[in-house]
């Protein structure tokens, strides 16, 4: 018999899930719970090849999702495994593991300990992730569930780039550092983009944007981050759909003094409220930011140029820091679609090695190399795959 893994990642209120064939690495299926614990819950099942599914059934909570989830999956007409015992093992996203994970491990008491450790750090995904793990286990107790962490990739950072300039003690009693995210997907990309090189890894040095809903930078040397631009939480960094990302902190107290904020709220502010959206009014979404800059929309147009140019910004400190590089990725919503916002980061940047050939860029979603022949620096866009990584971590642990 196969070895199936189901891939899990829990939002507040969302299930995310994915069955691999560990065999082929094939997904034989994905889907998505949405509304778990409001009214209106809804579960979109897609069996690969096959029409989706979409049941729509009221559950309270977490384990009566992965209940529903499971018996799908083992549904006659359109799951995809006869009866449960083909799954093997569950691979969970968790998405902050501290400083205690640069890697993937099987989930024990200690593992869920520091996951709950790390609520008061990343309170938005922790909670629902540590609930996903206990509503597994519950429902699926005989098998081994692996935890898979997006701060894991970025532990190799030296102290030099992970510190902040802050009295240390924070360091030594909070654990105020950076630590960055998205590890799973600029983990995939750089492994590809090794692959296209045609390089050992080692012998690579490789800048990864991750640009979706949520958007962050890696410098990889040699297969190891050294530098990434989300920090002690996501909002670091980049421009993002509602994130502001860098901003001088100084302004976080001037505009709760201006508004009267709170802690809580200008939390909400800075990142629900900011980001593409705040600036350009539109919304979140870069499509309409993109629709709306062509039919003339003058915030639209700037929301643009800020989002490229912090970009931009960061490729050339992580070309300083990597002392060069051999290819930069696109990945992710963004990476991988937006063909003119790939054009606007990589536009006058021929001093640095860069040159795209904008008419090889007019892909979306698929894997290849956009640069000219003659650029120093390839330009590679490269559709991640999180789920897959999450799958052969959790594979490779569970097997041994
Ligand atoms: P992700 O978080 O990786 O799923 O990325 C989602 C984001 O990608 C969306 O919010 C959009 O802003 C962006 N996106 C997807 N397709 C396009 C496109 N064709 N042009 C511009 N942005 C896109």
């Amino acid at each position: 018999m196969g070895f199936n893994v189901l891939v899990v990642n829990c939002g507040s209120s969302s299930i995310k899930y994915q069955v691999v064939d560990m065999e082929t690495k094939d997904t034989l299926a994905s889907g998505l719970v949405d509304r778990v614990g409001i009214p209106g819950t809804v579960l979109t099942h897609k069996p690969e090849g096959k029409e989706k599914t979409v049941i729509e059934k009221d559950l309270p909570d977490h384990t009566a999702g992965m209940q529903l989830v499971l018996d799908t999956l083992v549904n006659p007409d359109y799951g995809v495994v006869k009866d449960l015992g083909e799954i093997k093992a569950v691979g969970h996203r968790v998405v902050h593991g501290g400083e205690a994970f640069a890697e993937s491990v099987l989930i024990t008491d200690d593992v869920k300990k520091v996951i709950r450790d790390c609520f008061d750090v990343a309170p938005l995904h922790n909670p629902p992730n540590l609930m996903g793990i206990e509503a597994c286990e519950s429902l699926m107790s005989n098998i081994p569930h692996i935890a898979v962490f997006d701060t894991a990739f970025h532990q190799t950072m030296p102290p030099e780039n992970f510190m902040y300039a802050l009295p240390y003690e924070m360091y030594e009693q909070y654990k105020v550092r950076r630590y960055g995210f998205h590890g799973t997907s600029h983990y995939y990309v750089t492994q590809r983009a090794a692959a296209l090189l045609g390089k050992p890894i080692e012998q690579t040095k490789i800048i990864t944007l991750h640009l979706g809903n949520g958007a962050s930078v890696a410098a990889v040397d040699g297969g190891k981050v050294i530098d990434t631009s989300m920090g002690f939480t996501p909002l670091q960094g980049l421009v993002m759909g509602t994130r502001c990302g860098d901003i001088d902190p100084a302004v976080v107290f001037y505009i709760m003094e201006k508004l009267n904020m709170g802690p809580a709220e200008i939390n909400n502010y800075l990142n629900k409220k900011s980001g593409a959206l705040g600036l350009s009014g539109v919304s979140n979404d870069f499509r309409d930011i993109g629709d709306a800059a062509d039919a003339g929309n003058a915030r639209a147009q700037l929301t643009l140029k800020v989002y490229a140019n912090r970009v931009k910004s960061y490729i050339g400190a992580y070309m300083a820091q990597l002392n060069g590089c051999d290819a930069i990725v696109f990945t992710a919503g963004l990476g991988e679609n937006a063909i003119p916002i790939r054009e606007q980061i990589c536009a006058n940047m021929e001093f640095l090695g860069i040159k795209m050939d904008t008419e090889k860029n007019k892909v979306r979603g698929e894997e290849v190399d956009v640069a000219t022949d003659d650029s120093k620096v390839r330009i590679f866009v490269i559709p991640t795959n999180e789920e897959l990584v999450i799958a052969m971590d959790t594979y490779k642990i569970a097997s041994k």
